[in-house]
């Protein structure tokens, strides 16, 4: 028996599971499980990577200006309030690890992102998981949970896998009843398709215990890159670099996001083109009898009447090559969360799930 024992809390960890992306035999398969861009990214951000494989010797800068001051100036925020992180990912685990330790509380949502308990246990803290209310994130059931050992309390606004949003006044509620020791996580990952919402940077700017978190992994196409970054206030940003590594990001890797985050007619395109498809796969659905919230994000979460009718959808998406993403390990058993494709994608999907029901009708 080895001696050699892991700190507390991480042969608690359940390994997080990712959409899947195969189908054996199959050379059409329709990738809707991981919320990816279905257009991509900005083809600018392709050319900068590419050109960025001219200086593979070099080490990149270790404090990000170029692509903070980029972020800073598309978005109107304080470049020396942002850090960036290998995927919001990494932004996310300078927090955990910077402010909460051994023994101490992390808020989470009865269906919220599963990497946050994760990264509670990462550092020994105790993942403190609050019930939702249909679907939606529950500001009192929050505020009823924290306690003295409270450290941080993540939220996704828009969330996912639910789609759902709480509204700016429901978001002041929990900062305003937040003891000014805890430290709030408003991950924006899908800010950018919930039209008008800043992501939290607002927030950030009014209280110093929030950090807002994005992402070029979704919007911006650009998973496959691992890049996403936070806002918050100095003294938390400066927190946090102490803990980063110093050469975290590569060179390729902000050049690819510097020019992503610039290409805002990209962006628009893409946002635009999501709203459209959100609207008629939500429609159609609906139409044909299955549940399904607005959703405020880049995929929809599907209802069905329960976790045998979700099995067998998923069944027949698979079997037309479509691959969604179960969420039972998120508390939905009964329903499928399926991101927007562009209008084929949207088109294979509806024709599929609109089979399906007809066969359960008749
Ligand atoms: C996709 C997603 C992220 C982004 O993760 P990256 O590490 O930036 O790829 C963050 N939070 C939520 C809720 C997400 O769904």
């Amino acid at each position: 028996m080895t001696q050699i024992i892991p700190k507390p809390g991480i042969m608690d960890i359940a390994l997080y599971v990712s959409g899947e992306s195969r189908l054996p035999g199959r050379s059409d398969v329709l990738k809707l499980s991981s919320n990816e861009n279905p257009l991509g990214c900005s083809d600018k951000a392709r050319a900068a990577f590419v050109a960025a494989a001219a200086d593979l010797h070099r080490y990149p800068s270790t404090d990000h200006a170029a692509l903070r001051h980029a972020i800073g100036e598309i978005h109107g925020l304080d470049p020396d309030r942002i850090i960036c992180g290998v995927g919001s990912d990494e932004v996310l685990q300078f927090v955990t690890h910077a402010f909460a330790g051994l023994g101490d509380e992390v808020i989470t949502t009865q269906h919220g992102f599963s990497m946050y308990p994760i990264l509670a246990r990462m550092v020994g803290a105790v993942p403190v998981t609050v019930p939702e209310t249909e679907r939606r994130i529950d500001v009192g059931a929050i505020l009823a949970a924290v306690t003295d050992r409270t450290r941080i309390v993540f939220i996704a606004n828009p969330a996912n896998p639910t789609g759902t949003m709480l509204t700016q006044d429901e978001v002041q509620g929990l900062v305003d009843g937040l003891p000014a020791h805890v430290l709030l996580v408003h991950d924006g990952a899908y800010t950018e398709f919930a039209a008008g919402a800043d992501g939290g940077a607002g927030l950030v700017d009014r209280h110093p215990n929030v950090i807002m978190t994005r992402t070029f992994s979704k919007i911006h196409g650009l998973g496959g890159l691992r890049i996403g970054w936070g806002y918050a206030a100095r003294d938390i940003i400066d927190v946090l670099n102490r803990i980063r590594q110093p050469f975290n990001l590569s060179n390729a890797q902000m050049a690819a996001a510097e020019a992503a985050i610039r290409d805002t007619a990209f962006r628009d395109h893409c946002a635009d083109l999501n709203a459209r498809m959100r609207d008629r796969l939500r429609q159609s659905l609906i139409q044909m009898g299955i549940g399904c919230d607005e959703s405020f994000a880049n995929f929809v979460l599907v209802r069905f009447a329960g976790p045998a009718e979700a099995e067998a959808a998923d069944a027949a998406l698979r079997a037309d090559g479509i691959l969604v993403r179960r969420v039972a390990g998120y508390g939905l058993p009964a329903a499928l969360r399926i991101t927007l494709g562009d209008e084929t994608g949207v088109t294979r999907v509806l024709d599929c799930l609109g089979r399906f029901m007809q066969g359960r009708r008749t």
